[in-house]
């Protein structure tokens, strides 16, 4: 190129058109063939299941009104049922759901003996609070870890129901073979569903963990520190790859829709640039959450069979 910018957006001296030290292009981490490998398992586990019990394992999805990356994440579960043979039932409560209105419906499915597993559409609206949900979910069929028995249970470090995308961001970590143990990792976003628990977790991998909010004074001073770093905002563009130290891992948890395409919050195109691996947006953690979910889920249905099974991961 006649400016001196090489075509993947370096310069020919080595330095990121963002001025960051260059040591990509990064591994991408994708995603999306990680979770085929899961969900080959999840669909012999659920065929197990059926052919066990006779009836077919079913996931209720709860959506209170109609916010864009969460229905994008919601279909995709849907869809990820069908894939494994799990029955997906939506529950649309509409844009006029009020508290009572949600917790009575989780009660329902609570008490309906088909349903194995409940998630609830998150973030929720403006004005439903998510103790309207921690309430009344039977931790049993919590298969998100939302309730605070399965908080708990995380932060103790005993077996409990995690969080699917915190779950999803540490095992890509794990599946891709990267090293947590010893490393500096910076989450961005504390949120109870994505980001405390994946500091929790990565706490738990003997990883030294910082934890950043949008009161944090100097993000990038963070986040140049950090061997690991896991976005977690929904603020498209709030890391760059100039923020990144040389070769640092970066999982982008963030979906947002800018544009009509979904982007994450980190800028790739620098970031990939500077970072030694990094998750693309979309393919990235969103379908290995997807597929962790069911994973989840089987392990709830046989739980509520009387199983004796982990919560998580099936280890073979
Ligand atoms: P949330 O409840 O809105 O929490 C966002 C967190 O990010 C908050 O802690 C907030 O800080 C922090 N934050 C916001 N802007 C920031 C900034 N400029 N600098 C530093 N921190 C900032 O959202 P969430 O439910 O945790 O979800 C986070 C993101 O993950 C969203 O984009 C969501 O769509 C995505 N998500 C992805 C998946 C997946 O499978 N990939 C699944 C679920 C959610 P404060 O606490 O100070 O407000």
């Amino acid at each position: 190129m006649s400016d001196g910018t090489a075509r993947d957006g370096a310069t020919r001296d080595g330095a990121t058109l963002d001025g960051a030290a260059r040591v990509g292009p990064a591994r991408i981490l994708d995603g999306t063939s990680i979770a085929t490998e899961f969900k080959a398992v999840i669909r012999s586990d659920v065929a197990a299941f059926v052919a066990r019990y006779g009836r077919v394992p079913a996931l209720a999805v709860v959506a209170a009104g109609s916010d864009a990356p969460s229905m994008v994440y919601l279909r995709q579960i849907l869809k990820s049922c069908e894939t494994v043979g799990i029955e997906g039932r939506l529950i649309e409560l509409g844009d006029d759901t009020t508290p009572t209105s949600l917790a009575a419906a989780v009660a329902t499915l609570n008490a309906d003996p088909q349903i194995a597993g409940i998630i609830v559409q998150m973030p929720l609206p403006r004005g439903l609070p998510l103790r309207a949900v921690i309430d009344v979910i039977d931790p049993v069929k919590d298969i998100d870890g939302i309730h605070p028995l399965n908080a708990g249970l995380l932060r103790l470090g005993y077996d409990g129901f995690l969080p699917a995308t915190a779950h999803a961001a540490v095992e890509m970590l794990r599946r891709s073979d990267i090293p947590i143990a010893g490393r500096t990792a910076v989450v961005i976003g504390r949120s109870a569903v994505v980001g405390m628990p994946a500091a929790f977790l990565l706490v738990k991998a003997d990883a030294t963990v910082t934890v950043c909010h949008s009161k944090t004074v100097n993000l990038a001073e963070h986040v140049r520190r950090a061997d690991i770093v896991v976005t977690a905002a929904g603020h498209p563009g709030l890391i760059t790859g100039s923020m990144l130290k040389p070769g640092a891992v970066v999982i982008d948890v963030g979906i947002n829709v800018v544009g009509g395409r979904l982007v994450g919050d980190v800028d790739f195109a620098s970031a990939s640039t500077v970072a030694s691996a990094i998750t693309p947006v979309p393919g990235g953690v969103g379908p290995l959450t997807n597929a962790l979910l069911l994973s989840h889920l089987i392990a709830a249905a046989r739980r509520q069979a009387g199983e004796v099974v982990p919560t998580g991961v099936r280890s073979t």
